[in-house]
């Protein structure tokens, strides 16, 4: 063991933090193992010495921290020795050859593990953070304390991070949102992983970090009473069914908030509604116990209740989850654990030193130790950072998936995410055009959830666009948006062309032109509509909330009155499309060449139906907004081709093989069938129902013909 040299002291504001440092250690260490790692502090202060922090303190408060930091884990001695001498090969002249000779061979391999990592250089940002991952998972897996001394030199660099300035900041921030939060999640270190988190996003985004802080400040003044109610309840029934037990209210922690705002988007409220309570007892019957008793005291939320006791988490988190509806319906989770549970819970496979010889550890250990494993085959599998990194997110994020494009580029949705998601994840355009997809090389609907490692294909077509049903099954953000903004958008068009038709035509009996109106009509118009637009107004017309009529009238009003004129307004032209503002009608199916009639419902726009449509005259129909019929006059556009749906009864002999002959002389005259049915046959005759898709009359009239020249057909009506 190294003489501790006599003009080796700590820096003169350090000496409380070393002392407070080695009372720590003698707490479960023994000794002389106490005695070493105080030598390797003079060790480490001694070749720092001379440089500084960015904060200006003593480099050594560094590694001290860092060492204090494992301490606090209950780690062994050498990785005590190693974390004090974590930075010294790196920024000194010290060798590993050296630290081996002073400390053991033991040490030096764990030092230089430490400093391999951070001696990265690359070109991208990208690159950087892939190899830095893969390095820091690989020496993971040879040994994790290299992992933990890293961990925790980050999370002391992240606490110390205002000294450094803005841009590196912001960069140091990202990689620990990225990388080594996400590592000390996986081995469970839960305490560090929060705190991790928090100080990266605090760094990241300062702003949104201190308008939370604030709004979270004030709602918990505001929950107070409600809060305090359940918290004394749980305090008063546990007692009374005899549990001993450890009641904490639940940091809820920023960054939590804001992602759950971001993800699921909930407002600030909804987020903030959900209260914690953690129950810590002393052993697992307990545990049961204590829910039972709470679930007696509150009504648990059905679907809520986990029990990750029996179902350990991949990291070994084990706990009863539950939720409760409390006083004036708030909700309040509860997290019931053992204190074992609780400090695995905390610091996850660090706690493995603490309790080595624990039965329930075993677990742990096992699955942690076939992960790391697997981390090593999967290095020899595979060359590149960048998808080594992909593989290893799989399990590092479990909360999303990750899918593959045809050209076999990775990207990751949260988990749920359909192939909706996936098209708009591509690119907007994609999304607002995608009709069909294969996953894994076989037809799938759009709404198919996908999994880990799905080949995706979406397939396109020029005029396609989203359906309103989309927004049932989407997950991703994104897709909302977009699919919103689309429909919001087209509806808005296609209803502001449709209103100015309207108008026009309205216009047109009172002897005017829609062209011919100046803007000092519409000016003096829209002034008694405060703030709505001409295509607001027009896109209202559309939208059947307001009569072209009056608003003709009132355009008029003060200006040169051309009186009313009997003239034809000339019809809209109507070429099938199936928007937004204008339908056909579902209950006649009109196609081009049957005569038409539109009109107005008060917010859907116009809907065309034929003439001798049988809903049309029972009048269910044809109110407009002012309760008047609302008739528009439609015409078909000549270059209306469809196709359009139709519906045709057939009745038939009940013969074998007539379903296929009459679908097989449909398909002659290249139509698609969408729909087939049948009424249940008398034995003699049998009713059949088709939906086609035709371009008119003319070709339905076709196909009728083709389907009467058929021995076997009785008799065929349009529906
Ligand atoms: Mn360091």
């Amino acid at each position: 063991m190294p003489i501790i040299p006599v003009d080796m002291h700590p820096p003169v504001d350090l000496v409380e933090d070393l002392d407070h440092f080695l009372g720590q250690l003698s707490l479960y260490l023994k000794a002389e193992d106490v005695q070493q790692i105080a030598s390797a502090y003079y060790f480490s202060a001694d070749a720092h010495r001379g440089q500084f922090r960015s904060s200006g303190d003593p480099y050594i408060s560094h590694p001290l921290a860092v060492a204090e930091t494992l301490a606090h884990w209950r780690l062994d001695p050498q990785a005590l020795v190693a974390a004090l001498l974590h930075d010294v090969m790196e920024d000194t002249a010290i060798t590993k050859e050296q630290i081996a000779q002073a400390y053991g061979r033991g040490v030096a391999d764990l030092v230089d593990g430490v400093s391999k990592l951070d001696r990265l250089e690359h070109q991208s940002y990208e690159e950087a953070q892939a190899e830095n991952f893969r390095k820091m998972l690989l020496a993971m897996a040879q040994d994790v304390r290299v992992i933990l001394i890293k961990l925790a030199d980050r999370q002391h660099n992240m606490r110390t991070l205002d000294a450094v300035r803005p841009e590196k900041r912001r960069r140091i921030a990202r990689e620990t949102l990225e990388i080594y939060a996400p590592i000390a999640n996986r081995l469970g270190l839960n305490t560090l992983y929060r705190e991790l988190q928090e100080l990266a996003f605090r760094n990241l985004h300062p702003l949104r970090y201190k308008v939370l802080a604030k709004a979270v400040r004030s709602a918990r003044g505001n929950r107070r009473e409600g809060v305090g109610k359940v918290l004394d309840g749980i305090k008063r029934r546990l007692p009374e069914c005899k549990i001993d037990a450890e009641v904490m209210g639940r940091e809820k922690h920023l960054y939590g908030i804001y992602r759950k705002m971001r993800e699921k988007h909930l407002s600030f409220s909804q987020v903030l509604d959900i209260y914690g309570f953690r129950i810590i007892v002393t052993d697992v019957p307990n545990c049961y116990l204590a829910l039972g008793a709470l679930h007696g005291l509150f009504k648990p939320v059905p679907g809520k209740f986990k029990d990750y006791i029996a179902i350990p988490k991949a990291n070994g988190y084990q706990s009863l989850h539950t939720t409760l509806i409390g006083p004036y319906g708030m909700p309040v989770e509860l997290q019931i654990r053992t204190s074992q549970m609780h400090h695995v819970a905390e610091t996850g496979v660090a706690s493995h030193w603490l309790y080595k010889d624990e039965q329930s550890l075993s677990e742990l250990q096992r699955t942690t130790h076939q992960w790391l494993q697997s981390l090593l085959e999967l290095q020899t599998a595979i060359v590149d950072s960048a998808e080594f990194l992909e593989h290893v997110k799989v399990d590092l994020f479990p909360g999303e998936v990750y899918v593959f494009t045809p050209k076999g580029k990775i990207l990751s949705l949260p988990r749920g995410a359909t192939a909706v998601d996936f098209a708009y994840a591509v690119h907007t355009d994609i999304g607002n055009r995608c009709i069909a997809c294969k996953l894994n090389y076989e037809n799938m609907p759009l709404r198919s959830e996908l999994h880990n490692g799905d080949r995706v294909e979406i397939f396109t077509a020029p005029n396609a666009a989203p359906n309103p049903a989309w927004l049932g099954f989407v997950k991703t953000g994104k897709a909302r948006a977009q699919i919103r903004h689309f429909l919001k958008t087209r509806q808005n068009n296609e209803s502001a062309e449709l209103g100015a038709h309207l108008l026009s035509q309205a216009l047109h009996t009172l002897g005017h032109r829609l062209e011919e109106l100046g803007s000092a009509a519409w000016q003096r118009f829209l002034k008694t509509f405060s703030g709505r637009s001409r295509d607001e107004v027009l896109t209202d017309i559309g939208l059947g909330k307001r009569l072209p009529a009056i608003v003709a009238r009132r355009l008029l009003d003060g200006s040169a009155s051309g009186g009313p004129v009997a003239q034809s307004a000339g019809a809209i032209r109507i070429a099938g499309s199936q928007g937004m503002a204008m339908q056909l009608a579902r209950c006649c199916h009109p196609i081009p060449g049957d005569p038409i009639i539109g009109v107005i419902r008060a917010g859907q726009g116009l809907i065309v139906h034929t003439h001798d449509c049988r809903t049309l005259r029972s009048g269910k129909v044809g109110r407009g907004p002012g309760g008047t019929k609302e008739w528009v006059d439609v015409e078909w556009d000549p270059a209306a081709s469809g196709p359009f749906d139709v519906k045709v009864r057939v009745v038939s002999q009940n013969t074998p093989g007539v379903l296929a002959r009459l679908a097989a002389t449909i398909a002659e005259h290249g139509t698609n069938i969408i729909d087939v049915s049948m009424d249940a046959d008398d034995g003699v005759t049998t009713a059949l129902y088709f939906t086609l898709q035709v371009t008119g009359r003319i070709h339905l009239a076709r196909i009728l013909r083709s389907l009467r020249r058929l021995p076997a057909v009785i008799r065929i009506t349009r529906l």
